[in-house]
């Protein structure tokens, strides 16, 4: 790195993936201030490296303006991690007011402040039109109808990011399935299915393709991501990347 990271504003940061960005931004030499932003305190944190009173929380909305100017104001921060967003199975108007709006809002106030770099915790689902993908990069174009509302507002938000790209330099990472401790979807809601009895119906010929990855090497993407971004390393500004562990799975 040219120069060492300072400090860094997780947003979103209370989250599943958000404790694991904490974990890997705290194992940095030399440590950053680790600031959070998130709607919410954070949670129980042991069992996670870092010392929790070390990290400094921001609680408010980011769909607020004057909330995050405040966080923004408060942490000064290199880099700012965006990968707040509501959990699956929410309403449209939600995705459309967090994914959409309070990105917008954030970019807005990364500009104004003059932050040097934001990095969007976008998703794999952007490019998902439900037929199996065998080895996507990222020259695949969107498809012409999203999935869903969160797919198709994730989607939006990664456009803004990335148009965004200028003064403030910009790069949006798109894992899909994120497993590991802490997971509050994809293993929970699997549980649940099988403590219904729902396992025993099958969708298809039992060979769709998942793609999963490890929660501590997507979060130690966004480190090395802002290691580029801060060395202004060619091709990274700018960009969207797939994070995916390279070996997908059948479901
Ligand atoms: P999560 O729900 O555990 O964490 C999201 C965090 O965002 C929460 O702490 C929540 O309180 C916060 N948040 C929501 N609305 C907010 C608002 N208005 N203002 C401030 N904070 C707000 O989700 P996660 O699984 O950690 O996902 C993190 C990111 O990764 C998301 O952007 C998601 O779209 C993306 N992603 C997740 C997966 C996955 O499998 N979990 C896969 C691909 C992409």
């Amino acid at each position: 790195m040219t120069s060492a990271l300072k400090s860094v504003l997780l947003v979103g940061g209370s989250g599943f993936l958000g404790l694991h960005l904490i974990n890997e931004f705290w194992q940095l030499e030399p440590r950053p201030e680790i600031h959070v932003f998130d709607i919410r305190e954070l949670p129980d944190t042991s069992g996670y490296k870092f010392d929790r009173s070390k990290i400094v929380v921001h609680v408010g909305d980011l769909t607020k303006e004057e909330d995050v100017k405040a966080a923004l104001s408060a942490s000064s921060p290199q880099i700012v991690v965006h990968s707040a967003s509501p959990i699956h199975g929410m309403g449209k108007e939600i995705y459309h007011k967090v994914n959409v709006v309070g990105t917008k809002t954030l970019i807005k106030c990364c500009e104004d402040a003059k932050v040097p770099a934001l990095i969007y915790t976008s998703s794999a689902g952007v490019v998902f039109n439900g037929e199996d993908l065998f080895g996507p990069d990222e020259r695949l174009p969107f498809p012409s109808k999203a999935m869903d509302a969160y797919n198709s507002t994730k989607q939006e938000a990664e456009v803004f990011v990335l148009k965004a790209n200028g003064a403030l330099k910009t790069v949006a990472l798109r894992p899909a399935g994120i497993f590991g401790p802490g997971d509050r979807q994809m293993i929970p809601s699997l549980r649940t299915m099988a403590e219904r009895g729902q396992h025993k119906i099958q969708l298809g010929d039992n060979l769709n393709l998942f793609d999963v990855t490890y929660v501590g090497n997507v979060a130690y993407s966004h480190v090395l991501a802002a290691q580029k971004l801060m060395e202004n390393a060619p091709g990274v500004a700018g960009e969207a990347f797939f994070i995916t562990n390279d070996e997908p799975i059948y479901f």
